[in-house]
C-alpha cells in the first residue's frame, strides 16, 4: 500500500535488533486518516470470506482491528494480556512477545469466540509470528474457523508470514519490510 511506504519511509525508525518504531502514525501518536485507509484496505482484500467476527490483540491492534470491523460490520474482539481472576469460560494461551523478550499469558472469554464464528485476525506487525499463531490456538480452542490474518507491517526477513502461508493461512500485509539490516528500511516493491 503505496501510502503506508511513504510514511514507513518518511517516519519509521530503526531500532537495533531488528525493531521498527512507527511511534509517529500507529503505535503511539497514530494517524486516523492513514489508520482508516488501511483498514479499509485490509477489508477489500477479505470481502466474500463471510467474517463474522475480527480478532486482535491488545494493546495495539485495536486501533487498526475495530476500524476493519467496522469496514465489514462485525465485532472487535481483543484478547486480553491479563487473564481476569474470575476463570469462568475463559480460553488461554502463551505468547512469547518479540519486542519484550518474555512470554505471557492472553485469554478470551468462549462467551464471544465460538463454533459459529469465521476470525480475522488483525494486527499491527507480523514479526515471528508467535502472537498469530497463539491467536490460532484460541480459535481452535473455540472451535471457530480462521479465515485469514491480516497485518499493517510484515517484516518478513522474521519469517512468521512465510510459516502463516506454509500453514495454508490467507495472510495479507499492506507493506512488508525485507529488511532492517544497517538501519536502513527496505521495502518489499
Ligand atoms: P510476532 O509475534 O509476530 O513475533 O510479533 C508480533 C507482535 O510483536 C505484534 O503484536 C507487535 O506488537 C510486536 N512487534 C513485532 N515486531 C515489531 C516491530 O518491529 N515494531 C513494533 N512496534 N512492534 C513489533
Amino acid at each position: 500500500m503505496q501510502q503506508l511506504s511513504e510514511r514507513i519511509l518518511h517516519d519509521g525508525k530503526c531500532l537495533p535488533g531488528g525493531i521498527l518504531k512507527v511511534d509517529n502514525f500507529i503505535n503511539h501518536q497514530m494517524d486516523p486518516m492513514l489508520m482508516r485507509a488501511m483498514a479499509e484496505e485490509l477489508a477489500r482484500r477479505f470481502v466474500g470470506h463471510s467474517i463474522t467476527k475480527i480478532l486482535t490483540i491488545e494493546a495495539s491492534g485495536i486501533a487498526p482491528a475495530i476500524l476493519v470491523g467496522e469496514c465489514l460490520k462485525v465485532p472487535v474482539l481483543f484478547a486480553k494480556k491479563r487473564v481476569p481472576s474470575t476463570l469462568e469460560r475463559m480460553l488461554t494461551t502463551e505468547i512469547f512477545s518479540f519486542t519484550k523478550e518474555r512470554s505471557y499469558t492472553v485469554c478470551v472469554s468462549s462467551d464471544y469466540l465460538g463454533a459459529n464464528d469465521r476470525v480475522l485476525f488483525v494486527d499491527d506487525f507480523l514479526a515471528n509470528g508467535h502472537a498469530a499463531i497463539g491467536m490460532l490456538d484460541l480459535i481452535e480452542q473455540a472451535g471457530a474457523t480462521l479465515e485469514g490474518m491480516g497485518f499493517l507491517i510484515e517484516k518478513s526477513f522474521q519469517g512468521g508470514g512465510q510459516k502463516l502461508r506454509e500453514r495454508g493461512i490467507h495472510v495479507e500485509s499492506l507493506a512488508i519490510i525485507e529488511s532492517l539490516d544497517d538501519c536502513t528500511i527496505t521495502l518489499k516493491e
